[in-house]
């Protein structure tokens, strides 16, 4: 992710670099062929139609099936980690255990952002306990 500008309501870049090594599309390209294998078989006449795209021709065509894949692909992934927690004087630390943003007084982030690492499941349960952990602090006076 890259800043694009200093004004915080311009959005930021987001690169994810799907697809940018050879062996990414090598992969991607077995994913697809595979799958619309497994489409065309038997097992999966009763819940499926039959393949709708890509085509034999496209199919068989390294070149043409990594743009087919480029044209299509999209992404579920659930960003967090923008400003993370960790101790002062971290460079990579924006915010206390209780979300208190470094060096600034009287702001909090209370949401996935303040993530050091990515969950390895759904984050919307982190993202409640968050919201309680920070919530539950302030109750306790620590400001
Ligand atoms: C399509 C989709 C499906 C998902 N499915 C699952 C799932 O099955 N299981 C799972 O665990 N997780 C799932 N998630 C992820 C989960 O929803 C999020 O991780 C979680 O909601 C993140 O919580 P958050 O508080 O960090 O951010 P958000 O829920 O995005 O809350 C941020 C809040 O801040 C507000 N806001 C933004 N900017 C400002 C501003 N300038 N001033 C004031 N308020 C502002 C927004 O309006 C929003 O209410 C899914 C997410 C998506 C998009």
């Amino acid at each position: 992710m890259r800043t694009r500008s200093a004004d915080p309501a311009t959005p930021p870049s987001i690169g994810y670099g799907y697809l940018s090594t050879p062996e990414d599309r090598r992969r991607m390209r077995e994913v697809v062929r595979v799958t619309a294998e497994l489409v065309g078989t038997s097992d999966f006449g009763e819940v499926s139609g039959g393949l709708t795209e890509p085509g034999a021709r496209v199919l068989g065509d390294d070149r043409l099936l990594d743009e087919w894949v480029l044209g299509h692909l999209g992404t579920s992934q659930h960003t967090c980690g923008t400003v993370p927690l960790g101790p002062v004087g971290d460079p990579r630390a924006a915010v206390d255990p209780y979300g208190r943003v470094h060096g600034v007084a009287g702001l909090r982030v209370a949401d996935t952002s303040i993530l050091p690492t990515p969950p390895l499941r759904g984050p919307a349960a982190t993202a409640v306990l968050i919201g309680e952990l920070v919530a539950d602090a302030m109750r306790r006076g620590v400001t």
